[in-house]
């Protein structure tokens, strides 16, 4: 019987954050797949655990995933962490989830930190509808490409951004989207957190003053939904009635009103034609 792969999120700053059953998991797990060995180390000595460490990082992902599902279908658990927060989410882990789920191991998710949804929560943002757009790409093309692409989103969106690139990006964001509001959280739950609720320019103005420093998440507002238009036909028939108050005949303000909005003339007509016989 295969045993159990567990992705166990772990804190993004604050080692309070580590939840009772992050640590029973870690603690019983057979051993423990890490993005940086070095980091995750550092946790399982605040824990007082000690495992066997296997690592497994964005450019080791493909070998290591072998053997890693080599010794699950053996019968050994195993726990995947980060460096911190949640697995899969701007992190390696979606590769040997999808490889675990194809070989029948079953997956368990050990929910826990993850900065996007901080960032997203203190953010005042409308959070019915969000979209999780992780960094943008430092290729200029493909930067553009990623940015162009958002200009109609009408959901709020939230990225990831290093602390050197912070500026550029707030720059690009705002060139690209229009003056939209931010909300940028910095070293969420740690010593210096700080969110702040501001527009993309007066961000841009805030960081030239106050140079970035530490870990951000922004959250950034949505386009406005365009407003709905009526359908061809009720728009016509409006402008139609308009036109004959103005004086034309009902024929012209049907075809006046149906050049300017493509509907059909004759249905305008009609229209028009059905309502005077309805009085
Ligand atoms: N998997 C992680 C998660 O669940 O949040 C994200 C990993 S991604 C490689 C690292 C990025 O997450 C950072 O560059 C930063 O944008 C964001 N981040 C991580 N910790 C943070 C914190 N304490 N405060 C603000 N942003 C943070």
């Amino acid at each position: 019987m295969p045993g159990k792969l567990y992705l166990v999120a772990t804190p993004i700053g604050n080692l309070s954050d580590i939840s009772k059953r992050c640590a029973e998991v870690l603690g019983a797990a057979d051993f423990i797949a890490a993005e940086d060995t070095r980091v995750t180390l550092r946790l399982l000595n605040h824990l007082g655990l000690k495992k066997p460490l296997v690592s497994y990082y964005e450019h080791n992902q493909q070998h290591s995933g072998r053997q890693i599902l080599s010794r699950l279908l053996g019968g050994e658990s195993c726990a995947l962490v980060t460096d911190a927060g949640t697995p899969v989410i701007s992190d390696p882990g979606a590769g040997i989830v999808s490889e675990c789920a194809a070989a029948g191991v079953e997956i368990l998710a050990i929910p826990g930190p993850c900065a996007a949804i901080a960032g997203l929560i203190l953010s005042g943002l409308p959070a019915g509808r969000f979209c999780f757009e992780g960094f943008l790409s430092m290729n200029k093309k493909s930067r553009r490409e990623h940015l162009a692409s958002l200009r109609g989103e009408t959901r709020t969106m939230i990225f990831y951004e290093a602390p050197h690139k912070l500026l550029s990006t707030l720059k690009d964001l705002q060139e690209s989207l229009g003056d939209r509001r931010v909300s940028i959280s910095r070293e969420l739950t740690k010593l210096h957190e700080q969110t702040l609720r501001l527009t993309l320019s007066q961000a841009t103005e805030y960081f030239t003053a106050q140079p970035p420093r530490g870990e951000f998440v922004l959250v950034v507002e949505g386009a406005q939904p365009e407003p709905e238009q009526a359908p061809d036909g009720e728009r016509a028939l409006c402008l139609a009635r308009e036109y004959m108050e103005q004086g034309l005949s009902a024929k012209d303000a049907a075809r006046r009103a149906a050049n300017e909005t493509g509907a059909a003339k004759n249905s305008v007509y009609a229209a028009l034609h059905e309502e005077a016989g309805e009085e």
